[in-house]
């Protein structure tokens, strides 16, 4: 009876290994999941992210500079955070945010600082059928913990388009072409604006984004959970 009253807001066991959370500072995964999700220190490039093994520019970065000053990952898709993203993605378990958020903000820590104007989420496609905006969850939280305003309604998504995953490269670029757009320009005018995605695969959507709002006038800066 007195564990139906007592209303867990979250489970008590590991979303990822199914152990039992028996530590007071564990929540949603256990301690030793929680190990396996650390920060990539490897060498990456400073404008792109991409992980190099030498030098501070990637070769493609040098021919041609990205519409974003930096872009910057966690790091690689895959394992732990992997999973966890896609849990959190497809709705099953919205507690991950918590866990996610912090992620985001270990990396602003370590690599963009708190000096923005504003976050702003990657938009969402209109015709997307499930309506929880998975990145801008998370980026209310950034912007509680941070202080730094969130704008989540001024770069909007004005084409509906294929998932990016069902695309290659070229076709990938072709999807989104003029697919977003800046509402307020004045608004986010030399602005210092940090984009926020989970998972930067070719980069399309980051891109787009940003070319939009460098166009306004903004500085961007784009920040992901994880690198294909
Ligand atoms: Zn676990
Ligand atoms: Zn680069």
């Amino acid at each position: 009876l007195k564990k139906s009253i007592n209303l867990n807001i979250f489970d008590d066991t590991c979303v990822l290994c199914g152990v039992e959370l028996v530590n007071s500072n564990e929540r949603v995964i256990c301690n030793n999941c929680k190990n396996l999700l650390s920060y990539k220190n490897s060498n990456k490039c400073k404008v792109c992210g991409l992980y190099i093994e030498n030098g501070d520019i990637c070769g493609n970065c040098m021919i041609k500079k990205p519409y974003f000053i930096k872009h910057s990952s966690y790091a690689d898709y895959e394992g732990v955070l992997k999973e966890l993203i896609l849990i959190y993605k497809y709705g099953e378990k919205e507690e991950v945010k918590y866990l996610l958020s912090d992620l985001y903000l270990d990396l602003m820590k370590r690599e963009f600082g708190f000096d923005f104007d504003y976050l702003i989420p990657v938009p969402m496609d209109k015709n997307r059928k499930r309506g929880f905006n998975h990145i801008l969850e998370i980026v209310k939280l950034v912007s509680k913990k941070t202080g730094i305003k969130l704008l989540s309604s001024n770069l909007i998504k004005i084409k509906s388009t294929k998932p990016q995953v069902e695309l290659d490269g070229k076709k990938r670029l072709k999807n989104l072409n003029n697919a977003f757009k800046v509402k307020n320009k004045k608004k986010i005018k030399d602005k210092k604006i940090l984009l926020f995605d989970d998972v930067f695969t070719t980069g399309t959507t980051i891109l787009q984004c940003s070319k939009e709002l460098k166009k306004a006038g903004a500085d961007v800066f784009a920040i992901t959970l994880s690198r294909a």
